[in-house]
């Protein structure tokens, strides 16, 4: 598999199932080596085996994203087997049967675990590659947030969301001069495993009746979105948020 990233490395973090396994196979076939990195061993190790299928390259590394010896240890494996990292997406999350406590009820532990997860997730993994991608003067980062952050719907998930797009930003701010840029994609409802047992069917009609283009979203919806923050040619596109949704979320 040949084309604008060949030469290139690139990190998906989640990518054993769903939306990352999607990026991961999309970088892959644009020419990326891409390293799959997973909690769950069983599920990176099946993303590998469906791209190099395809003729593409991935390795699969077993990574905790809120545990920063476990994102440190994979910086450090990067640099050790590739030398660069060029490509990052924090796609990782606490999503799969999250719960949907009030703030008023919500139980702290569960709370922080879910920002551990989905924001602290991209701060250390970006910690760890992007001082890489310092080096090799070049980087694109896009982290994965959701239309939930904009609903106002408060909860640990939502708010983890929303507060990812400031870490976006936040990192954009500091990575431009770097030749970095740092993006985000909010996805609406897609259809993958996590959301079959996460939203209800009822909720799930509800949402495909707000939307403008009357389709389920899938994963390979999001790819354009992927394909565009990681291109050479948007290198002056940073620190922005995108909405993949069939439009259904205002947001001026
Ligand atoms: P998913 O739950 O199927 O996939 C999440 C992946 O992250 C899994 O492979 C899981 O093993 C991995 N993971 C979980 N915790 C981890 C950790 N601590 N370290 C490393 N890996 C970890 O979800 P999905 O539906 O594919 O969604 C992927 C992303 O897109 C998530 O960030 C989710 O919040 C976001 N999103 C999904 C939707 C949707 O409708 N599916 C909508 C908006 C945003």
């Amino acid at each position: 598999m040949s084309g604008p990233h060949d030469g290139r490395i690139a990190v998906v973090t989640g990518a054993g199932r769903g939306i990352g396994q999607e990026y991961a196979a999309a970088l892959a076939s644009d020419g990326a080596t891409v390293v799959i990195a997973d909690v769950d061993d069983r599920l990176a190790a099946e993303t590998v085996q469906l791209i190099t299928d395809k003729g593409g390259k991935a390795v699969a590394r077993h990574v905790d994203v809120a545990a920063k010896e476990s994102t440190a240890e994979l910086g450090d494996w990067v640099r050790r087997e590739f030398g660069a990292a060029h490509i990052l997406v924090n796609n990782a999350a606490i999503y799969h049967s999250m719960r949907m406590d009030a703030q008023m009820d919500v139980d702290i532990d569960y709370w922080r675990k879910v920002f551990s997860v989905n924001l602290d997730g991209a701060l250390l993994m970006t910690q760890a590659l992007a001082p890489l991608m310092i080096e090799a003067g070049w980087g694109r980062i896009v982290n994965q947030t959701s239309t939930g952050a904009y609903a106002g719907l408060g909860g640990a998930y939502s708010v983890s969301k929303l507060a990812l797009i400031g870490l976006s930003q936040g990192f954009a701010r500091e990575l431009g001069k770097h030749g970095i840029t740092v993006n985000t994609i909010a996805p609406g409802l897609i259809h993958t495993e996590a959301t079959m047992v996460t939203v209800s069917a009822e909720a799930r009609a509800a949402m495909l009746a707000q939307q403008a283009v009357k389709k389920e979203g899938q994963p390979a919806d999001l790819v354009a979105a992927l394909r565009f923050f990681c291109s050479d040619e948007a290198g002056w596109v940073s620190g922005q948020v995108t909405i993949v949704d069939g439009f259904k979320t205002l947001r001026l």
